[in-house]
């Protein structure tokens, strides 16, 4: 792959919003990718297989639970900063960011806002080090966007908990120590519970002949018969209101992320217009090429923007689930156009791995599926203006 020579766009200074914390927790991350992913993640998508030796370092920058409370081993930090984190991190690979958003968003957080303080003082500390790795069951074969489906279910056997069923899809699988999985009591109710590997009846086979988000492992969970010690129900909240509780956290990691994976399709894409030479010229001279750029930048200003305000939201505890839905739908879908159209300005070397674009173009592919499609946000936000249900 060819150096990384990355330089983030900021057309409208918004770097005027930013503290100075949100500055350097940005650039350590900014600095940290350009060092330890940028020259290995091309091999580790080739192979398929994603690069272990990155998590002391994604733990260093803060990348597991960015707004986890410092006595629980967190990085203490506010919505932007996390935002920021992300955004830097999808710069280098959206299967990185992901390994990230799932330990902090969906594994960290439902421990901190569901669980007790034993289960906080156990799980956070080794989670936030990175020394403990997780991962987050809700999809099932027969239950993506329809979550409140789900069958796997859990028996109260008098002295423990008696688990079974089976998710698919999941992210960090194959080599979590711990997963949050949600289940159906025998009334019907959804509730979270931490499964160990090692449990008796719990495998996690991975899933192979991925062409998105390679660098991410992913895999099943199968539960057969798994005695879930009773001390392991996340005992604070239940009902399908629980793992949308973490998705909503997830997925404003998701729409930071997104601006990341544009940013880094522009910037090549700008180089590139500047250095090839077709026709006496170089293709940034053609309309057509500064087209496509002028476009690019003023999407990712737009979604900047947004992500910004939406971080403020945050902040304040006043964004709502359908902002965010609109937050990660816009960003996606404006990260891949932007992957397809710098990918076509790179012609030829566009499909190669010496540059991030194609990478990224199909690691999108599972962006804008993942944590709620990109019909499935419009509905949330047809459904918040209109007050009228398209699910049902
Ligand atoms: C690489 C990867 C990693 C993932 N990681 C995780 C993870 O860590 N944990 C986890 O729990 N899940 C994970 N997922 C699962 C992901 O969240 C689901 O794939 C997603 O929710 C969609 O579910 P589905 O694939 O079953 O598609 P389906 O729900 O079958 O949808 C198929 C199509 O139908 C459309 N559709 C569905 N319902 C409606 C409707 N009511 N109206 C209009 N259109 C509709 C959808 O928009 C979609 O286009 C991951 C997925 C991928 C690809």
């Amino acid at each position: 792959m060819k150096p990384d020579l990355f330089q983030a766009p900021d057309y409208y200074n918004l770097d005027d919003l930013l503290t100075e914390e949100h500055k350097l927790v940005r650039d350590a991350a900014r600095e940290w990718v350009k060092r330890e992913v940028s020259p290995i993640i091309e091999d580790y998508a080739q192979k398929a297989e994603f690069p272990k030796q990155i998590v002391n370092g994604l733990a260093e920058i803060g990348a597991f639970g960015p707004y986890i409370p410092v006595e629980y081993g967190g990085a203490g930090l506010d919505q932007i900063s996390y935002g920021l984190i992300m955004q830097e991190i999808e710069r280098g690979d959206s299967g990185v960011r992901s390994t990230a958003s799932v330990q902090s968003s969906l594994v960290m957080y439902p421990i901190w806002k569901y669980g007790n303080e034993a289960q906080r003082q156990k799980y956070l500390p080794k989670l936030a080090s990175g020394e403990w790795m997780g991962c987050f069951g809700l999809t099932e074969p027969d239950h993506g966007s329809n979550p409140a489906g789900m069958v796997t279910n859990f028996k109260d056997m008098g002295d423990h908990y008696l688990l079974n069923g089976a998710k698919m899809w999941i992210s960090n699988a194959p080599f979590a120590q711990v997963a949050i999985v949600w289940a159906k009591d025998e009334s019907g109710r959804i509730h979270g519970l931490i499964v160990e590997r090692g449990m008796p009846g719990f495998t996690t086979p991975e899933t192979h002949n991925k062409w998105s988000l390679r660098a991410s492992a992913t895999g099943e969970l199968i539960f057969d018969n798994v005695k879930v010690p009773k001390e392991n129900l996340l005992p604070n909240k239940s009902g399908l209101g629980a793992p949308l509780g973490c998705l909503d956290s997830a997925r404003y990691g998701i729409a930071w992320g997104a601006i990341g994976a544009a940013m880094d399709c522009y910037d090549t894409a700008l180089r590139y217009s500047k250095e090839r030479m077709q026709f006496g010229k170089p293709i940034g001279q053609f309309q057509l090429q500064q087209k496509k750029l002028a476009e690019m930048i003023t999407e990712i200003t737009k979604a900047q923007l947004l992500t910004w305000r939406l971080g403020v939201l945050r902040n304040e505890g006043r964004a709502t689930s359908a902002q965010i839905s609109m937050a990660k739908r816009n960003n996606v879908d404006m990260a891949i156009h932007i992957a397809r159209e710098a990918r076509q300005m790179l012609g030829g070397m566009g499909i190669t791995g010496e540059y991030s674009i194609m990478r990224h173009s199909m690691n999108l592919e599972s962006v804008i599926t993942y944590e709620g499609t990109h019909d499935i946000h419009l509905l949330i936000t047809g459904l918040d203006i209109t007050g009228l249900n398209a699910f049902k």
